[in-house]
């Protein structure tokens, strides 16, 4: 597997970098591989939103367009146009709603099908919105208990009587979105499952979808045309019965810069809100808040952090080692003491997340989701794509 470094982050040369992360774009195919093997039914779609959940969406649109996934969500227009210029031919849905009409102009030149989801959004398409072989490309968003974005059943209803008299834009695919997805007993999914029924008798000839990639362990009821799984994909949980299923894509470690003794009773880190209960060795990692490692993940000082008292942990030689103190911009401190002694050396890399250390565990520990330390990554890790080349539909 060739390693290959991407010139477009500040981590670019690994000499330089206090981080590196590894993407391994063999497992997200297997994600996606696995998806697709959930759902036989229906098409999986390749959520690739907030730069791929952090991980670069040019390099992983690539790699599940390489595996036969065609059809790709971002948030923002500007995400989409960013999604063309890697995938010519692909179908790209923006997620967010139109933008109003400064916006329109870019749906067209880069054949971005807005996602409409308010009276305001299909008026402006209406008036604005571009031909391609069908007029006015579009895909429609109906709320069915999440109250973010999406016509009413009611708003629905009559935009599809008028639509259908005027046929002045062209419906291609009908969402909805869960809000309960990774809770698979609330009653929320069956109630949201029943209303999107409701919905597609309105709208019966275009393809739907309403599962994320929780929705995809909530049985077949839920896969209907299309799913759009994000973060399982990029190896997060997606509920308690994805565990096993989905493999980590993501490996974030961080240099070890300095290796040092401190003794029973010295604290650590700012506000001194950690004491020493031992002679300690400590391994100073260069990674901390500024690339989205979470301060509430620290070892102590973090008074409104109930989920994990005892905050995050590393791994390196074969080993886990807890996080001490409070985690800074640019520094994490872990004990080490537990080695054998003489096996960690300075530029050893602690891995922070990975196979090792679950992405969602080091969330947890943090107070937070998977979906939150991906998209919070930043710009200084050296970042290396490894596998997804000479994969095939
Ligand atoms: C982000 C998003 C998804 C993907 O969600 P995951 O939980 O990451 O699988 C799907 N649909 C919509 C509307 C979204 O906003």
């Amino acid at each position: 597997m060739a390693f290959e470094p991407d010139a477009s982050h500040s981590g670019s040369d690994p000499r330089l970098a206090g981080g590196r992360l590894t993407v391994d774009l063999d497992a997200l195919v297997h994600n996606y591989r696995a998806l697709a093997g959930r759902s036989p039914s229906a098409r999986v779609a390749g959520v690739v939103k907030g730069d791929g959940y952090g991980l670069g969406a040019a390099k992983v649109a690539g790699a599940l367009w390489r595996a036969g996934c065609r059809t790709f969500f971002v948030a923002l227009p500007a995400e989409g146009i960013a999604l063309r210029a890697a995938l010519p031919d692909a179908q790209i849905f923006v997620l967010n709603g139109l933008f109003g009409p400064e916006a329109v102009p870019a749906y067209g030149a880069h054949r971005l099908i807005p996602m409409l989801g308010s009276q305001g959004d299909i008026s402006c398409w209406e008036a604005y919105g571009w031909d391609s072989d069908v007029p006015r490309p579009c895909a429609i968003h109906v709320d069915t208990g999440m109250n973010r974005l999406g016509l009413s059943l009611d708003e629905a209803r009559s935009f599809a009587a008028e639509n259908a008299l005027t046929g002045a834009i062209t419906p291609l695919l009908l969402i909805s979105h869960l809000a309960c997805g990774d809770a698979p007993d609330h009653p929320m999914n069956r109630q949201q499952l029943e209303s999107f029924q409701a919905v597609r008798q309105i709208f019966p000839e275009i393809e739907s979808s309403l599962s994320n990639s929780a929705g995809t362990f909530l049985g077949p009821d839920f896969a209907f045309d299309l799913v759009r799984p994000g973060i399982a994909l990029y190896g997060g949980g997606a509920g308690p019965h994805s565990a096993g299923v989905v493999k980590p894509v993501a490996t974030a470690e961080a240099r070890v810069v300095q290796i040092r003794r401190a003794q029973t009773g010295d604290t650590v880190s700012y506000g001194g809100s950690q004491r020493l209960t031992r002679d300690t060795t400590i391994a100073v990692a260069s990674v901390g808040y500024a690339d989205g490692y979470h301060r509430s993940g620290s070892g102590a000082g973090v008074p409104l952090r109930e989920a994990v008292a005892n905050g995050g942990f590393g791994f390196l030689h074969g080993q886990r080692v807890p996080v001490l103190g409070r985690v800074t911009m640019d520094l994490t401190l872990f004990d080490v003491t537990d080695l054998a002694p003489g096996v960690l050396a300075q530029g050893d890399w602690i891995e922070v997340f990975g196979p090792n250390v679950p992405i969602d565990e080091a969330a947890t520990a943090a107070g937070t989701i998977a979906y939150e330390l991906l998209t919070s990554l930043g710009q200084r890790y050296h970042r290396r794509y490894v596998g997804g080349e000479s994969s095939t539909e």
